[in-house]
């Protein structure tokens, strides 16, 4: 499957866990050589703060996020994924149940913890 994804560990939330929106191949639009899921992250951020009224203030791009697309040439997935969440790969490639893929590497996906210290 493909999608968007965050790991959201928020106190305010209460929340730790995976935000995952999986859709099957066949489903997702073409792009180039991959098959993408039409879902933004705002969108899927925004649904989920539905269930946590009171927190309008928070933003997608706080949490650490990521995509999964099909490369329909290669005939493998590319993960992009943030890099503090990137020990977790596991999880996000059981969630999508996809078997070969790669790493992709995508200024998107940087939260502002990891762009904190990049340019430190
Ligand atoms: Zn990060």
């Amino acid at each position: 499957m493909i999608g968007p994804f965050f790991y959201i560990d928020s106190s305010e939330l209460s929340y730790k866990g995976w935000l995952f929106d999986c859709i099957d191949e066949s489903a997702g639009e073409q792009y180039g050589d991959f098959r993408t899921s039409p879902k933004g992250h705002s969108q899927v951020f925004d649904t989920f703060l539905e269930k946590h009224p009171g927190h309008k203030d928070l933003e997608y791009f706080e949490f650490p996020r990521g995509r999964v697309v099909y490369n329909s040439v290669a005939g493998a997935h590319t993960v992009y994924i943030d890099r503090c969440i990137r020990t977790k790969i596991a999880e996000v490639v059981k969630a999508f149940n996809i078997r070969s893929y790669v790493i992709g590497e995508d200024d998107h996906y940087v939260c502002p913890g990891c762009a904190a210290r990049e340019i430190i």
